[in-house]
């Protein structure tokens, strides 16, 4: 199998966010890539600049940052086009690796407006490295730019960054100077297209967490009938948990749990809600092995949830009396 390490450059609207009128927010403009083989050695490169159509004209920001000229892009290649010659470029057996999760969302999206849907796999796995770098040299959660990674693992700059090819052969300078064959399992899954019916569902079981990607609902008692939503099961043996917290809601698009397994101990849970459309949504959920530190972090949230909520509330009590009050000085005005 194959790694494609892919970057994208990107163009947004030169007059700003008001004037979107399309449902592009940033229209590709450039694809870099190389293939790198299963010992992280740089194969083949590819890269191809496209020519825009929705903004023609390149925002300030972006031109800066590319140093990009409008001759160049001129020269470019149909989007359609550029893409039946990318993905053939990429073979049969590849799997994606990107900085972060961005570039495979916006190029779906790009895809998607130029009626090429669903035609990456589904579900559709791939490598993000900016993960993995924070698994490997943080904590798991903070984003750090490629550059500092290039920076801090001491990987010699030799070519300008932020153009797709560089971008690409950077991270995949990063992919081979970390020991990414401990973290390889670490998929990560695009979330871009939901499944649409039970049986294109996604459960993943990995070392230390399950994932469950489900169809759509349209209400949250929908989502809750779905036992495969509501269900407390262990991550590792997938019994069912002694429940200590239920399902609660943050208010948000966000639901928690905690459980606890007779051999494998506490379970906490999570869920969150991915709006589709106006009425249509899909869930994220995510079972994790916890420790006791872990469980008391989950019984706090719940704590600060209630409390913010009576906070509301209170203020709410507040504003109305304080509106009484104003109607009785309106009224007694009005007697006067
Ligand atoms: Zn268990």
């Amino acid at each position: 199998m194959d790694y494609i390490v892919m970057d994208l450059e990107w163009n947004q609207n030169p007059y700003g966010k008001d004037h979107i009128h399309s449902d592009i927010t940033f229209e590709i403009i450039e694809i870099g890539a190389v293939k790198v083989n299963e010992d992280r050695e740089i194969e083949d490169r590819y890269q191809q600049i496209i020519k825009p159509r929705i903004f023609k004209k390149l925002h300030y920001k972006i031109k800066e940052i590319t140093q990009f000229t409008p001759e160049e892009l001129n020269k470019g290649k149909d989007f359609r086009r550029a893409i039946v010659e990318f993905l053939e470029w990429c073979g049969d057996d590849y799997i994606f690796c990107t900085w972060g999760s961005m570039d495979l969302a916006e190029l779906q999206k790009n895809m998607k407006h130029y009626g090429m849907e669903r035609i990456l796999d589904f579900p559709l796995f791939y490598i993000d490295l900016q993960k993995m770098f924070s698994l490997r040299y943080d904590d798991g959660h903070i984003k750090r730019t490629l550059s500092h990674a290039v920076e801090y693992l001491n990987i010699e700059e030799t070519i300008p960054f932020h153009r797709a090819l560089s971008d690409a052969y950077y991270t995949a300078r990063v992919m081979k100077e970390m020991d990414f064959e401990k973290y390889k399992d670490r998929l990560s899954i695009d979330t871009f297209y939901s499944p649409r019916i039970k049986e294109e569902e996604v459960f993943v079981r990995f070392d230390t967490y399950t994932k469950y990607i489900s169809r759509e609902f349209l209400s949250k008692e929908e989502m809750f009938e779905e036992k495969d939503v509501s269900e407390m099961r262990c991550n590792i043996c997938d019994k069912m948990l002694k429940p200590k917290l239920k399902w609660f809601s943050d208010g948000g698009r966000m639901y928690y749990c905690l459980g606890e397994c007779e051999e494998h101990g506490y379970v906490r849970g999570k869920i969150k809600i991915k709006k589709v459309d106006d009425e249509a949504f899909f869930v994220i959920k995510i079972m994790k092995s916890t420790d006791e530190e872990g469980a008391n972090s989950i019984y706090e949230k719940q704590d600060a949830i209630r409390e913010k909520r009576r906070e509301r509330r209170q203020k709410m009590l507040d504003h109305e009396i304080v509106i009484d009050e104003i109607w009785d000085e309106e009224n007694n005005d009005d007697e006067d």
